[in-house]
């Protein structure tokens, strides 16, 4: 790890003025991702401005149509909030399912999303929950914020405040666990909202995507058996050497089948 300069500024604005000054900063959240890649010294920022202290980025406000998360909230805050189990459970799940322990109470909303990386859960959420990402510039609507691999649609010096889900009638996230990591191999977030339907895959592909064909055929009849002969075209997905894109694609249509089948 290179030397670098450290600051920790009591508020937002005291955080996007370090950024402006500094060559080439960074934003640290709970260092999950960002803290490994200093290490490997795959970047190498000037200046890390700590969000630790910014109470303003921190906490979860529910109302009957939306909820608020802070980007500075903890996964295990997101899975524990009595509110958020109980009017949308499948962002609890999500944040439940999330690495382990001590992922779950470093690791943020705002670093996971800004992160975007490809096996990344709430990049399911975000898409499929229709969600807005607000940040210190504007607001980004889901689907336009991940914009490919580990990239998003933030400028420099723009930092997210919070992300805004949409509250459907119900919703399932479903994902195949990697067994070492815990990240998505595959996971589908299904949203079944008054007139439409969303069905969201991260996981398989560079970055989070939609899948319209089910979303189709769900909205005109909300069953597995609905989207059975659907399938997910993998030419473009990933392939490592944990698994195939063909694999990744087949297991997104079973998980979709069964976030469908869990809330039937
Ligand atoms: C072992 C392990 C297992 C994991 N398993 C899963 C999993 O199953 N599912 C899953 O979804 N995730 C998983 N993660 C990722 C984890 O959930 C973290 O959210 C993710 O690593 C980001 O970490 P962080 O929030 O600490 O952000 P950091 O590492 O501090 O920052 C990540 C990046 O986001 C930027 N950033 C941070 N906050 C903001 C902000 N507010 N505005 C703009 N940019 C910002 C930073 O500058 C940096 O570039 C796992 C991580 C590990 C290490």
């Amino acid at each position: 790890m290179r030397n670098f300069a450290y600051h920790r500024p009591g508020d937002v604005s005291g955080a996007a003025d370090t950024l402006a000054k500094s060559n080439e900063p960074r934003l640290l959240a709970g260092g999950m991702s960002l803290l490994p890649s200093m290490k490997l010294r795959l970047v190498s920022p000037s200046d890390l401005v700590d969000l630790g202290d910014i109470a303003a980025l921190k906490g979860i406000r529910v109302d009957g149509k939306e909820i608020y998360v802070g980007a500075m909230t903890c996964h295990a805050d997101v899975a524990v909030h009595a509110d958020v189990k109980r009017v949308l459970p499948a962002l609890a799940e999500l944040a439940e399912g999330i690495g382990d322990p001590a992922v779950r109470y470093r690791g943020t909303l705002g670093g996971s999303i800004a992160n975007a990386d490809p096996a990344a859960c709430y990049p399911a959420a975000v898409v499929g929950l229709d969600a807005t990402v607000e940040t210190t510039k504007r607001k980004i609507g889901g689907d336009n914020f991940f914009t490919g691999l580990f990239t998003t649609a933030l400028e420099p010096g723009e930092i997210v405040t919070g992300v805004r889900f949409k509250v459907p009638d119900k919703a399932k996230y479903m994902k195949l666990r990697h067994p070492a990591s815990g990240f998505a191999v595959v996971g589908v977030m299904v949203a079944k909202f008054r007139g439409n339907v969303r069905v969201a895959v991260t996981g398989a592909g560079p970055s989070v995507f939609r899948v319209p064909a089910m979303e189709k055929a769900l909205a005109s009849n909300f069953s597995p058996k609905a989207i059975d002969g659907i399938t997910i075209p993998h030419a473009d997905l990933m392939t490592d050497i944990h698994f195939s894109g063909e694999y990744r694609a087949n297991a997104a249509a079973v998980m979709a089948r069964r976030a469908v089948a869990a809330i039937t």
